[in-house]
């Protein structure tokens, strides 16, 4: 069989076996943003690890070094943060095709060392080779959370209400953009969405202390896609009501333009970076203001149902089954 065949979830399923020797300190191994594990003293430490790859993940051609920098260390604080954690440590390493200009790297470690700044982490230390084609950049990086606070993909409750911390659908619109290199004249907020993404730690971080919510995952392989992982790991349906998504004005001009749809968008776009979760209904309104007092955003957008899958229910009422096409490396061909 071929890896093609497989996929990539079905790859992390199958290799998911005799992975763990001492169990008494796993609080979660594979299957969620991060790894949990406790550690002598109380609280427990999350670990994530995500991989850019030049042509799969970015062109070099098309996102400055320094946001490339900002956007390796964004993702994975964007796993702590759909745990609910804060940020710690981080270890990147790069592997550096011959050849390469060393301005160019050290734009990559000023983006790095601008958003390792601002989230408060500590750039540790990580790991240098030469790569024989592209450039790779891996961020690995810890984070603290207390344990009875975490929120995992599986704590999903038919009843509960879907919500979102962000809009979804401006980072892949961004991506449409500069890879079409199409002229727009308000294209900024979908390309710094695409290049600059805003993790949304301190929305999880709210979400995490305030107990309200059942479930929370980021939004990285499609806001569907993701659902989809919620679904599956909570052993429940979800129904989407599509006139409660938020639709930023700059994408539905842009849709409008350049005749895309909305709704492929904001349902699969991915790379969005904001945190979907679910809370019993009674607690929405609570944990809602809790965000907003912080500045923080808050879109109810459906419902956790029994049974499984997603189903979308339009303003005129009929409801739809969506084809889950949510990103998978392998299975797709040009993944974003
Ligand atoms: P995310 O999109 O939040 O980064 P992924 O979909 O990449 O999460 O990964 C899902 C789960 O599978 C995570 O727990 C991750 O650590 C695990 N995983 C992915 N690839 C591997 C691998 N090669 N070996 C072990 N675990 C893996
Ligand atoms: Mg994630």
């Amino acid at each position: 069989m071929k890896i093609d065949d497989l996929g990539e979830f079905g790859f992390i399923k199958r290799i998911q076996e005799e992975c763990v020797h001492r169990k008494e300190r796993v609080v979660l191994g594979i299957g969620d943003d991060c790894a949990v594990f406790r550690v002598s003293g109380g609280n427990v430490v999350l670990l994530t690890t995500d991989m850019l790859i030049e042509d799969i993940h970015f062109r070099r051609d098309l996102i400055p070094p320094l946001l490339l920098g900002r956007k390796s260390l964004a993702v994975s604080l964007s796993d702590i943060a759909a745990m609910g954690g804060t940020p710690g440590e981080a270890l990147v390493s790069i592997g550096i095709p011959r050849g390469t200009d060393v301005e160019f790297l050290s734009d990559i470690y000023d983006g790095l060392r601008e958003i390792a700044a601002e989230y408060d982490v500590n750039l540790l230390g990580g790991d240098t080779v030469t790569s024989p084609g592209k450039l790779v950049i891996n961020v690995a990086l810890t984070g603290e959370a207390a344990e009875d606070e975490i929120l995992f993909r599986r704590g999903a409750r038919p009843g509960d209400v879907i919500f979102t911390t962000g809009v979804t659908g401006l980072s892949a619109a961004g991506f449409d953009l500069t890879r079409n290199y199409r002229e727009f004249e308000s294209g900024a907020p979908l390309v710094n969405a695409h290049h600059d993404p805003i993790p949304h730690v301190r929305a999880g971080n709210i979400i995490a202390s305030s107990g309200a919510a059942n479930s929370l995952i980021d939004v990285s392989d499609g806001l569907l896609g993701d659902l989809g992982h919620i679904c599956e790991e909570s052993e429940v349906g979800a129904v989407i009501q599509m006139e409660k998504l938020p639709v930023a004005a700059e994408l539905r001009d842009y849709c409008r333009k350049f005749d895309l749809k909305v709704d492929d968008f904001i349902l699969y776009g991915g790379e969005d970076y904001v945190l979907l979760g679910t809370a019993p209904e009674i607690n929405a309104r609570t944990l809602e203001e809790a965000l907003r007092e912080q500045g923080c955003e808050f879109f109810a957008i459906g419902e956790m149902i029994d049974g499984d899958g997603i189903r979308l229910e339009h303003p005129d009422g009929e409801v739809t089954i969506p084809d889950m096409r949510g990103h998978n490396h392998f299975t797709r061909l040009n993944p974003n």
